[in-house]
């Protein structure tokens, strides 16, 4: 034994200090009878497992020749450029969709192959890493929030603004740090951040609280009526305080019916009657946004009023939504909001466009008897309801 290795190590207390080997690709070789100490068992015991779900978006995507716009590539060659992804301490199992895809192609079919995903292989892994375009990322991370009931587990999605190729990309960090909060956990082994959340360049948001802002900067989201769940600097700070935590006794139940005969009116100055009336006779339509002026107002015109009314009479779900990204509707605070109120349209709160217009979809397509009562109701701390 002595002549076939260059060295040996009584190995004592330090798992740390292997690890540092493995990673330099020195072949280690365990004697069978070796006694392992128990920091390394429960250090092997206690390795997170993640799944990265990858859509698509600019993390992954490449320049195409001729036209030079950036397209997706296959995972593989997302593979080559992360190598990082199976050198970290948690380990990384990847499924892709085929092809990988834009967000502007993401709807319904994909959230529900996302959710899927997720369920199909709950109980193997510690968290989920979806990775997605930042486009549409809000609403489709806002659509699983509503489509897990009682998840118990990390759902973290993130991206990039540059392509992971690029020099000076955010891919990078993104990436690897949601993978850290999809695998971390307290010191009882549960999960620190249990829900749905978007982190990027430094911040982690739950899901259905956030908006895209920035087309530019790094800082592509932000959650204008929530707190940040956790913060990256040289450390990960939680705030578990601000987490929503389900019973964990409940078993994941997923909603995956969408009804999409859903619409947004977003109103401004001088609109027109007629583009009113068509957009709310619109055949099939059962639930509208209502994107109204400051704290849920909207001008007077007995028009609108009846327009509305109407259309709430045929059973049209109407709730308030400001264009405002801050602050939530008060429905009568102003005379100008009145009308609204006696039409028979509901309070959104401080709910976003985009968890508004899934939440409705979802509740329309799985419990439309109910979904009025529910669209006025806090599911999973989308909004505040005072
Ligand atoms: N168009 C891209 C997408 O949403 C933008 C991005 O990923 O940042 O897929």
């Amino acid at each position: 034994m002595v002549q076939r290795y260059d060295f040996f190590c009584i190995y004592a207390n330090n798992p740390l200090f292997l690890r540092k080997y493995i990673k330099k690709n020195v072949k280690i070789c365990i004697c069978q009878n070796i006694f392992v100490p128990l920091q390394l068992q429960n250090e092997v015991k206690a390795m997170s497992k993640v799944l990265l779900i990858s859509t698509g978006g600019t993390i992954t995507m490449v320049r195409q020749k001729g036209t030079n716009a950036l397209v997706p590539a296959d995972i593989e060659t997302f593979k080559a450029f992360m190598p990082e992804l199976f050198a970290s301490d948690v380990k990384v199992d990847i499924q892709a969709f085929t092809p990988l895809i834009d967000s502007s192609d993401i709807g319904p079919d994909s959230w529900r192959k996302m959710a899927q995903m997720v369920v199909a292989h709950y109980d193997e892994y510690d968290g989920f890493v979806v990775l997605h375009g930042t486009d549409t990322m809000s609403y489709s991370a806002s659509a699983l929030s509503f489509m897990l009931e009682n998840l118990g587990k990390p759902v973290v999605f993130t991206g990039s603004q540059l392509p992971v190729g690029v020099l000076r990309s955010d891919a990078k960090e993104n990436l690897l740090t949601a993978i850290e909060i999809a695998a971390a956990k307290d010191e009882d082994g549960n999960a620190i951040v249990p829900e749905v959340t978007i982190y990027f360049e430094d911040r982690l948001f739950r899901a259905n609280r956030t908006t895209k802002r920035n087309a530019e900067h790094f800082s592509a989201f932000n959650s204008y009526n929530y707190p940040a769940l956790a913060k990256a600097g040289v450390h990960i700070t939680y705030q578990p305080h601000l987490v929503h935590y389900n019973d964990p006794r409940l078993p994941l139940k997923l909603h995956d019916s969408f009804d999409t005969n859903v619409a947004v009116l977003k109103l401004f100055p001088g609109i027109q009657q007629s583009v009113v009336r068509a957009l709310l006779r619109t055949r099939g339509l059962k639930g509208v946004v209502l994107e109204t002026f400051g704290a849920g107002n909207a001008p007077t015109d007995k028009w609108l009023y009846r327009e509305l009314k109407a259309a709430v009479d045929r059973g049209i779900i109407i709730v308030n939504k400001t264009q405002c990204n801050t602050g939530s509707v008060e429905m009568g605070l102003y005379a100008v909001s009145l009308n609204l109120m006696k039409a028979g349209v509901l309070s959104g709160y401080d709910i976003t466009t985009e968890a508004l217009l899934t939440k409705m979809m979802l509740l329309l397509g799985e419990r439309p008897e109910q979904a009025r009562e529910l669209l006025g109701k806090d599911l999973c701390g989308e909004m505040t309801v005072d």
